[in-house]
């Protein structure tokens, strides 16, 4: 087939547990389009494909690519998923599992489909096109609902032994009686340093009547605190939200200084909404805190640096997913 006929467009999907972001991308794997969409788990399968159908097909209407020019979909999901069979493992905030989404999808949207995990997108997304592009050795720490980190080594995605590496979010750092994490065990970093975390502490404060401007904020309605209205109160210096917040970076430092310790990367890496809202201002009081549990600890070993990504990690690593599948086939 001559290189001029091959098509060169891939789509790119996050589905997370809250919402469902889609792209379309060109050969360069530029953004063309973006779409957004609630998932709404409770719609069961079924539903949720079209909701994705429907997100893919927006973005490629307002990118006016025909879906004849689209080479492949690639798909990021919170969870195990078997890459080879085309299967979601487990995916417990879809409630999802031994699911043939690869199948499901292919029959819906009528182009190949590949799977990724959604941390594992994000990574191999900062490898291409973030803050980790010329680095051979670093370690990701997506900050969102939950923890999620993914390892490069020797410019390689690390992935253990049995495929599950990078659960950073579950380093103990509250050894003794430590909030309960979702994962069954007390004082995981995810427990006192994601957005949900974040969010618990704040929301069960106000109800126990401690003031703060998140109140107004999300006009009483706590199920409505994001990180943008987060990043709002800690910019007007809301004493319970800061407090909250700048406790968490402080974990966040000990569970980058572990990493640290551990595997002397060149970098670690920062994404997720906290960190796109509220960029600096966090990172140098993780720095700060990081620098304090670092044997040796000097500027250059410990480099702590934004992804330079945003929410768009996702959706760029299952592109990268899409056009390595079908790089795979052409071979
Ligand atoms: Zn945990």
């Amino acid at each position: 087939m001559s290189h001029g006929k091959q098509k060169q467009h891939v789509v790119g999907v996050d589905l997370g547990g809250t919402k469902i972001l889609s792209a379309v991308f060109d050969g360069n794997l530029r953004v063309l389009s973006r779409e957004k969409k609630n998932t709404r788990p409770e719609l069961g399968v079924e539903g949720v494909i079209e909701r994705v159908a429907e997100c893919v097909n927006e973005a490629l209407a307002s990118a006016a690519v025909p879906h004849t020019a689209i080479a492949a979909i690639g798909v990021g999901v919170p969870g195990m998923v078997d890459q080879a069979r085309g299967l979601v493992r487990i995916a417990p905030n879809l409630g999802w599992h031994d699911l043939p989404l690869v199948k499901l999808l292919e029959r819906r949207l009528h182009f190949p489909a590949a799977l990724i995990n959604d941390v594992q997108a994000g990574t191999l997304a900062v490898k291409h096109q973030g803050a980790g592009r010329k680095l051979q050795n670093f370690v990701c720490m997506f900050i969102g609902t939950g923890i999620g980190g993914g390892i490069v080594l020797n410019g390689e995605l690390y992935r253990g032994s049995s495929g599950m590496s990078g659960e950073i979010g579950h380093m103990v750092v509250v050894p003794e009686d430590g909030p309960k994490c979702g994962c069954g065990n007390c004082g995981c970093l995810e427990s006192v340093a994601s957005r949900g975390a974040i969010v618990r502490r704040v929301v069960t404060a106000m109800e126990k009547g401690r003031k703060s401007v998140v109140w107004d904020l999300c006009d009483g309605d706590t199920k409505r605190v994001r990180s943008r209205i987060l990043a709002e109160a800690y910019r007007e210096g809301d004493k319970l939200v800061c407090k909250i917040i700048d406790d968490a970076c402080n974990y966040i430092g000990i569970g980058a200084a572990n990493l640290i310790n551990v595997l002397n990367p060149q970098a670690v890496i920062l994404g997720g909404g906290l960190m796109q809202a509220l960029g600096d201002k966090l990172l140098s009081r993780i720095r700060k805190s990081a620098m304090a549990h670092v044997i040796g600890a000097s500027p250059e070993r410990v480099r702590i640096v934004d992804s330079g990504l945003g929410d768009d990690a996702g959706i760029i690593g299952a592109a990268l997913a899409a056009r390595a599948m079908v790089e795979a086939r052409r071979r």
